[in-house]
C-alpha cells in the first residue's frame, strides 16, 4: 500500500464529507483492536462455536482422478453457518460495532446473501438491524428476505432507479449520513470507502490462515496454485492474504464471464471495467462513456456486482494475481460436475472458480497442487440451476 487508505491508485474515499469523521473513527478503533488480545480471543471464541471454523480443507479425490490432472483440495467455506463466508465478515464487523458502541447496524444487499450474513450476526448481537434492498431483487430473492425478517432485521424496500443494488447501496449511504453517530454501516466485501477493504480483507484473511497451515500439515508444502471467485472479492483477498509474499504460490481469481464477455452482459470488471469510481472507492469499473454504471451479469448472483475491491486492481496491475472469467454455461457444468464427483452442491459463485480449474486441466502435472476456495454451498441456487438445466421449469 502506498499511502493509508489506497493500494496503489486505488481505494481512497469518494464519499460526502459528512461521513468522514465516522470513517476516521471506524479506522481508529480497527487499529486500537485488531491485534487487542481480548478481542481476537472473543473473535476466535465466535469464530469457533458460532461460524463453525475451522473449515477443513478436502481432498477431491474424485475429482482429481476425473480431471486427471492436478491434486485439487477444496477449501470448505460452504460449511460455515449460512453456507458461505461472508459470516467471517459480519461476525467480526459486528464485534466490532459492539466495541464502538454502536446501537443500530445497517447494510445493502443484492442478493440477499451479506443482508443475512449482516442480519445473523446483528441477532448474535442483540443490535437493531435495517438492510437496504432494491425492490426488483426483493422479488427475486423472496427466501433471502424471509430469512432476514426471521432473524429480526427490518427490510427496507428501495424503489428508485433500477430499483437493484446500487440504488440499495445510494439508500444505505443516505441512511448513514442521517444517522452516522449511532449507526455502524457493515460493508460485505474487500469494496468501500477506506478502512473497509482493508477491514473486510483483515476479518475474511482467517481462510488463508487455516488453508496454509492446513496444506502444510497434509501435504508437508506450499500449494503451486490457489483459485477464487470475484465479485467484489472479499473471499478471494481472504484466501490469497497469506500467500501473497509467496511468489512460488500462482494466484487466480475467476471473474463472471456470463453470457460471453463480448455480450454485454457479464460482470467481468477487471477484465472489461475502466478506472472509475462505485461505493466510495476507485477501482475497475464497468461503466459508460459518461461514467455512469452499468449494470453485472452472472447467472450467480453474489459475482453480479459492477464493480470489484480497489485491492484487486492493484494486484492485477502488479500482476500478482491473474484475473481470467469463465461463463455461465462453464459454472453451471462444474456445478454439476462437483455435485456429481464429490457429493458436494457448491454455490454457483464457487462453481466458477471450479469451473476455471476444469478449463485448464490440460495444463496442470500431476504432482501440482491445487486449492480451489468453494466459499459456499448451492442450497440457495437449486431453482435456479434446475431450470437452467431443464430439470425443472
Ligand atoms: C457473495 C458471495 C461471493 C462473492 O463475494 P466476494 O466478496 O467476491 O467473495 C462468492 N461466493 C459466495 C458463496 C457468495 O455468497
Amino acid at each position: 500500500m502506498t499511502v493509508p487508505g489506497r493500494f496503489g491508485p486505488y481505494g481512497g474515499r469518494y464519499v460526502p464529507e459528512t461521513v468522514i469523521p465516522a470513517l476516521d473513527e471506524l479506522t481508529a478503533a480497527f487499529e486500537r483492536l485488531r491485534d487487542e488480545p481480548a478481542f481476537n480471543a472473543e473473535l476466535e471464541s465466535l469464530y469457533r462455536s458460532f461460524v463453525g471454523r475451522p473449515t477443513p480443507l478436502y481432498l477431491a479425490s474424485r475429482l482429481t482422478k476425473k480431471l486427471g490432472t492436478a491434486r485439487v483440495y477444496l477449501k470448505r467455506e460452504d460449511l460455515c453457518h449460512t453456507g458461505a463466508h461472508k459470516l467471517n465478515n459480519t461476525v467480526g464487523q459486528l464485534l466490532l460495532a459492539a466495541e464502538m458502541g454502536k446501537r443500530r447496524v445497517i447494510a445493502e444487499t443484492g442478493a440477499g446473501q451479506h443482508g443475512v450474513a449482516t442480519a445473523t450476526a446483528a441477532a448474535l448481537f442483540g443490535i437493531p438491524c435495517v438492510i437496504y434492498m432494491g425492490e426488483k431483487d426483493i422479488e427475486r430473492q423472496e427466501l433471502n428476505v424471509v430469512r432476514m425478517k426471521l432473524l429480526g432485521a427490518e427490510v427496507v424496500p428501495v424503489s428508485s432507479g433500477s430499483r437493484t443494488l446500487k440504488d440499495a447501496m445510494n439508500e444505505a449511504i443516505r441512511d448513514w449520513v442521517t444517522n452516522v453517530g449511532s449507526t455502524y454501516y457493515v460493508i460485505g466485501s474487500v469494496a468501500g470507502p477506506a478502512p473497509y477493504p482493508a477491514l473486510v480483507r483483515h476479518f475474511q484473511e482467517v481462510i488463508g490462515r487455516e488453508a496454509r497451515e492446513q496444506v502444510l500439515e497434509l501435504e508437508g508444502r506450499l500449494p503451486d496454485e490457489i483459485i477464487a471467485c470475484v465479485g467484489g472479492g472479499s473471499n478471494a483477498i481472504g484466501i490469497f492474504a497469506p500467500f501473497l509474499e509467496e511468489r512460488q504460490v500462482k494466484l487466480t481469481g475467476v471473474e463472471a464471464a456470463g453470457e460471453g464477455l463480448d455480450s454485454g452482459r457479464h460482470g467481468a470488471s477487471i477484465e472489461r471495467g475502466r478506472r472509475g469510481v462505485l461505493h466510495g472507492s476507485l477501482s475497475y469499473v464497468l461503466q459508460d462513456d459518461y461514467g455512469q454504471i452499468l449494470e453485472a451479469h452472472s447467472i450467480s448472483a453474489g459475482l453480479d456486482y459492477p464493480g470489484v475491491g480497489p485491492e484487486h486492481s492493484w494486484l492485477h496491475d502488479e500482476g500478482r494475481v491473474g484475473y481470467d472469467s469463465v461463463t455461465d454455461s462453464q459454472a453451471l457444468e462444474a456445478f454439476t460436475l462437483l455435485s456429481e464427483t464429490e457429493g458436494i452442491i457448491p454455490a454457483l459463485e464457487s462453481a466458477h472458480a471450479v469451473a476455471y480449474l476444469v478449463a485448464k486441466a490440460g495444463e496442470y502435472s500431476e504432482d501440482d497442487l491445487v486449492i480451489v476456495n468453494l466459499s459456499g454451498r448451492g442450497d440457495k441456487d437449486v431453482h435456479q440451476a434446475a431450470r437452467a438445466l431443464g430439470i425443472l421449469t
